[in-house]
């Protein structure tokens, strides 16, 4: 039986009343592009000025959006979704550093992570974002092929240590582990150390997945390229295939600089661009493990379309579905409660410290045309369910 996204009480099965009223003023006010604007202004002024709104936050956009401020934190919430069947990915969502010994303690939190995913049924996955490791202009210069200064090069080298630790634990522990992709131009040098990675690692099985933004038109042709290595050199390839998260910076940059822009057209391109590496990864099970992390609903279903035509058990382990926690619950708890896996990723962090994260999905979810409307009629309906809507 197919998953029907429009039900409505197995979505929000787990949310109070309460809950389910917060999240409805919260999409509400997101809605609203102008005070999304005055809004993240006002907060970071806010949080600049030290004023004390931190209470606040976590109260409202925080608690709706995170996990918690650390991993305990987390814990009742993962718990309580795995009572639905939903996994989760603990996801450090502190941005923006730039210092060594910043990179050194997100790589010692990763590795702590390895260790609780091992532990916990509830986690399947630990992730890291590449800029995590490293500095993002020192990845950009090695994407452009410039040539690094000598304690440039130092540095690139212990960047590559931290892939390096990181991977080799997941390795041993046999715990998978996703890569976040970011913005092109920093790309590469990303994409080729993931390579190296999956080399290594990936012999018996996908422990290591990069990401793939269908949104860029190239694409495809790198999926099949990096099929085409795994195919020759015998080693699996993890893929998360996403649409990607940063097209009017990237269509900004390309037209600031004057180069083609990497982004597809229009978004029907995009769309079709993502579900075409979906059919390509299922086509080449024995090569790719898919993670398709999306609140697309039709591409949803037209994967579980293809699971089905294979005879697919819905949990095969080489298939995964994601969304962000906060969003989407329409899609994740369906899709776990007819057997799929359904896997939340679960941001958390100091308050502060996930502030870029949160203007970000307040600033998506204003500008990605549907989504926010599509988020209240659901909890609307739910509402009248409920009786609620007076
Ligand atoms: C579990 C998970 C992990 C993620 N990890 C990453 C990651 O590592 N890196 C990353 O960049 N993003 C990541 N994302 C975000 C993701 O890339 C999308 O921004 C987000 O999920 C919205 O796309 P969608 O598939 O859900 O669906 P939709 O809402 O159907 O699609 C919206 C997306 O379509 C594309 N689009 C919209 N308009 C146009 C247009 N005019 N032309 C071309 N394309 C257009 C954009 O990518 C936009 O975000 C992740 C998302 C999830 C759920």
């Amino acid at each position: 039986m197919q998953p029907n996204f429009e039900n409505t009480a197995i979505a929000f099965e787990l949310k109070t009343d309460s809950q389910l009223e917060r999240a409805y003023f919260l999409f509400k006010m997101i809605a609203n592009e102008p005070l999304v604007k005055i809004g993240t202004a006002m907060t970071n002024f806010a949080i600049k000025a030290h004023l004390p709104v931190e209470g606040l936050i976590r109260a409202t956009v925080f608690d709706h959006f995170c996990g918690g401020v650390s991993e305990e934190d987390c814990l009742s919430v993962i718990d309580n979704m795995y009572t639905k069947g939903v996994y989760s990915i603990l996801d450090y969502s502190a941005e923006g550093k730039e210092v060594d010994n910043q990179f050194d303690s997100a790589l010692e939190k990763t590795l702590e992570i390895l260790d609780f995913v091992k532990e916990k049924d509830a986690i399947p996955f630990a992730v890291f974002k590449p800029s995590g490791f490293g500095r993002f202009k020192l990845y950009e210069k090695v994407s452009a092929g410039v040539e690094l200064t000598e304690s440039e090069s130092a540095e690139w080298g212990r960047l590559v240590n931290r892939y390096e630790k990181v991977c080799k634990k997941a390795h041993d522990l046999e715990v998978a582990l996703l890569i976040d992709a970011e913005e092109s131009w920093m790309q590469n040098a990303a994409d080729d150390l993931a390579l190296q990675m999956m080399r290594k690692y990936n012999k018996e099985k996908a422990i290591v997945y990069n990401t793939f933004q269908m949104y860029r038109w190239d694409r495809m042709n790198y999926l099949k390229k990096l099929h085409k290595i795994a195919s020759e050199e015998n080693f699996k390839i993890g893929a998360k295939v996403v649409r990607g998260a940063y097209m009017e910076k990237e269509n900004e940059r390309a037209q600031e600089k004057g180069y083609t822009s990497p982004i597809c057209k229009n978004k029907k391109e995009t769309d079709a661009n993502f579900d075409a590496a979906v059919a390509y990864s299922m086509e080449h099970l024995e090569h790719i493990a898919i993670f398709a992390g999306t609140h697309n609903e039709e591409s949803s279903l037209k994967l579980i379309s293809l699971m089905q035509e294979r005879n697919l058990d819905p949990s095969d382990d080489h298939i995964w579905f994601g969304q962000l926690f906060g969003m989407s619950d329409h899609i994740t708890y369906n899709l776990a409660a007819h057997g799929y896996n359904a896997v939340k990723y679960v941001p958390y962090g100091p308050v502060r410290d996930v502030m870029p994260y949160l203007i970000r999905r307040a600033e998506e979810n204003t500008s990605v045309a549907g989504q926010t409307s599509r988020e209240l009629a659901l909890i609307q309906k739910e509402r009248k369910r409920r009786k609620l809507d007076s």
